[in-house]
């Protein structure tokens, strides 16, 4: 009897480091691991198109991404796909479509017409002929200024805080929660990183693999594994810095707009991450909101303001 209980223990002790080890080495080697696929993708991708390339990492990443939620979870009460509700499955599939459409708009439309080099590239100098690497690291640093500034904007113009609101409406983050925002916020956010793009005239496949990228990190910083970051912090918007900016209150709630790298945070001041990433308090919307729990209702929230937050002098946003 006691040996077997020692076995137990013994058992539990390895399983315990074996996670632990998990929980703090595999955020590198994730991101490193969907940006050599990606980069292979771009250049060349063997016998598979791009397209296949990206999707197909894109779901080993949902797998992946899904599996550690249940292996190392950051909180054992947020829950895991298991306690996903309609919303979040809604809001979830609503988010390949919405992507399509903006492919379909601004690259299938507006980036093959003829008159795309003359009337959206404004500054015709992108250095096509450098590594793609470079390139990317390029591309990266573009639209995370780009989308700083319009994600900094949604919580700081009320009328568009009506909208985010919503996102902002989530008391536990999961990686299914990823898209669990309003169609128009996260068209515009995706919209507003490839614009910026094509203002530099970014070559397609460079495009396709930033928002391949940024749809991961953004799995990442929603989910609920517990991926430690130690030095990625010092650079990256890693999943703690994510998760500060959805705590309830300052000054998480108005840190951290970035979207993969925390330089433009850093300039102009708003980034925050704590010393102790083992609780950042509720999360969620602030005291005084009534936010609607079915899509449908949510669907409706930016003309039925009132209803949401009924006092005017508090209709700031907030985080
Ligand atoms: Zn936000
Ligand atoms: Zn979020």
């Amino acid at each position: 009897m006691s040996e077997q209980l020692m076995d137990g223990t013994q058992g539990g002790f390895e399983t315990n480091r074996i996670r632990h080890v998990v929980s703090r080495f595999a955020y590198g080697p994730i991101l490193l691991l969907a940006l050599g696929v990606l980069w292979w993708g771009v250049d060349g991708g063997g016998p598979f198109s791009l397209g296949i390339v990206a999707n197909s990492l894109y779901i080993f990443m949902l797998i992946l991404i899904g599996a550690l939620e249940f292996y190392i979870p950051y909180k054992q009460n947020w829950g895991t796909v298991r306690k996903a509700s309609r919303a979040d499955v809604l809001y979830f599939m609503a988010a390949a479509p919405i992507d399509y459409l903006h492919v379909f708009l601004l690259i299938s439309i507006l980036a093959s017409t003829a008159s795309y080099h003359h009337y959206v590239t404004v500054f015709d100098i992108w250095p096509s002929h450098t590594h793609i690497l470079f390139q990317l690291l390029l591309v990266t640093l573009i639209v995370d200024f780009s989308k700083y500034w319009y994600h900094r904007a949604t919580h700081e113009v009320p009328l568009l805080w009506r909208y985010h609101s919503i996102h902002h409406s989530l008391d536990r983050l999961e990686m299914l929660r990823a898209s669990y925002f309003y169609p128009i916020d996260i068209f515009l956010t995706v919209a507003i990183g490839t614009l910026s793009l094509l203002f530099f005239g970014v070559d397609y496949e460079i495009i396709v693999f930033h928002n391949v990228f940024a749809g991961i990190t953004g799995l990442l910083n929603h989910s609920n594994a517990d991926l430690k970051c130690g030095f990625f912090d010092k650079f990256l918007n890693s999943p703690g810095h994510h998760r500060a900016h959805h705590s309830v209150g300052l000054p998480g709630s108005r840190s951290n707009y970035g979207s993969f790298f925390n330089f433009a945070d850093r300039i102009f001041g708003t980034r925050y991450l704590p010393e102790d990433q083992s609780d950042f308090g509720p999360l969620g919307l602030e005291e005084g909101y009534n936010m609607p729990k079915t899509v449908l209702k949510q669907l409706a929230v930016p003309f039925r303001w009132n209803q949401v937050h009924p006092s005017p002098e508090a209709d700031k946003s907030q985080g």
